[in-house]
């Protein structure tokens, strides 16, 4: 057995062996754009559709998501949400960051004085672990971020080296969606954030004013279209900037949808009913997010979960801990909304063995997730040029794959698995 044992090792050395889905080995992401697009509904991005959705769809097809996330269970209000978002709690109970209001703070109104306590958010974790952050927004109702985590409101730094109580480096509003992203893309290419927080308020205003209509030609379908071409723009200069490419993920959801002219009351779907997407490297590619995670989201259907449900659904609200995920770094303290960090982005590598059996070769693996999986071969180390051997592969998580590789020819190949869904 021993001597059997010892052959199949050789052999695997002679046929050059790597086994890693295609996302293993991305670069660590540095920097994490959180877009909250104010007002948009789940279904209005595939109703638009790629033709007139390019950028969308460009998250879509090369990052997971999800149409159907929720917004906080009570609340399907701005401010409300939002504060939702970057904090990771849900607005009422115990646990929740207790802000139930949806107009400008008071002067010296903060998170803390209006709670009790000091409610810390993702701009706390990431300012802390020497992150520079900055925050974008199109309504001033959130200069509540700036204001409650300001050099004075702010909580002591006590990770590491002291970077401040003010944990938001830069601040701007503006009414004006380009003006946000212009000033946005300026500061990243010449002193990037890590944690961004950017606010466009346009489909929320088109929405009071004309309606949230999903239908050819409405005002609330053509803002959509702007906004694809702001996310463009971001999605650019990420592309062409060195220090950005590859090292620069999105995650992008809405404080609530919308219907006729306003996205009240909670229990209406299409009101609580707001995208999820996480796109970057290590993403896999067009994945659906709870077909990443089968056994810890569950997708809701049409209905609204309460918190106390045992798998939830994906909310919002798990902004803040997956871009602190994706930068690395533990949960925003407090946080109750996927403190554990674990929405899936990715699949699991599975361990690809290759044995000679009698002259026949065979490719074994385990399945670790519901993805499909292709098996491919190359005579050379390369990025590029694979072939697939076999497509789609895919069974009962933890069962063994076997390929049959046909006869053993003696030269050295190398194998892969390329993961998909
Ligand atoms: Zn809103």
């Amino acid at each position: 057995m021993l001597r059997t044992a010892s052959l199949f090792s050789i052999l695997a050395c002679l046929f050059l062996q790597t086994a890693h889905a295609d996302t293993a080995g991305a670069a660590p992401i540095r920097h994490v754009i959180h877009i909250s697009i104010d007002g948009l509904r789940g279904d209005v991005v595939p109703f638009l559709g790629p033709t007139n959705l390019p950028n969308f769809y460009r998250l879509r097809t090369e990052g997971a998501f999800t149409d159907n996330a929720r917004t906080d269970f009570d609340y399907t209000e701005t401010l409300q949400n939002h504060v939702t978002q970057v904090t990771g709690r849900r607005v009422s109970g115990a646990a929740g960051h207790g802000w139930t209001t949806n107009v400008d703070p008071l002067p010296g109104q903060t998170l803390a004085s209006n709670r009790g306590f000091y409610v810390a958010g993702v701009f706390d974790v990431a300012h802390d672990n020497g992150f520079r952050t900055g925050e974008f927004v199109g309504k001033t109702k959130l200069s509540l971020f700036a204001t409650s985590w300001n050099e004075t409101n702010g909580a002591p730094d006590i990770t590491g080296e002291d970077n401040g109580r003010n944990k938001v480096d830069y601040y701007l509003h503006s009414a004006n969606s380009a003006t946000l992203v212009n000033a946005l893309i300026t500061n990243m290419t010449l002193n990037p954030f890590g944690y961004t927080f950017l606010h466009l308020a346009d489909p929320d205003n088109v929405g009071h004013s004309y309606g949230w209509f999903v239908t050819n030609g409405s005002h609330y379908c053509n803002i959509i279209k702007t906004i694809d071409s702001r996310i463009g723009a971001i999605l650019d200069t990420i592309r062409t900037n060195a220090a950005l490419a590859d090292c620069t993920a999105i995650v992008l959801t809405a404080d609530h949808g919308g219907t006729n002219y306003t996205h009240i009351p909670a229990d209406a779907a299409v009101n609580y009913t707001v995208p999820f997407y996480v796109w970057g490297p290590g993403v896999i590619p067009g994945a659906d997010l709870y077909q990443l995670n089968p056994t810890t989201r569950l997708d809701p259907g049409i209905s609204r979960p309460t918190y106390t449900t045992a798998v939830q659904p994906i909310r919002n609200g798990e902004a803040a801990n997956v871009s602190l995920s994706l930068l690395g770094l533990g949960p925003v303290p407090g946080s109750t909304i996927n403190p554990l960090q674990n929405l899936a982005v990715t699949v699991p590598a599975p361990y690809l063995t290759i044995a000679k059996e009698g002259a026949a070769l065979k490719a074994r693996f385990v399945l670790t997730s519901n993805a499909k999986y292709d098996l491919e071969v190359s005579e050379e180390l390369v990025s590029t040029g694979w072939t697939c051997i076999s497509s789609n592969l895919t069974g009962a998580r933890g069962s063994t794959m076997e390929v049959d590789l046909g006869s053993a020819t003696g030269l050295a190949r190398y194998y892969r698995l390329r993961a998909h869904f």
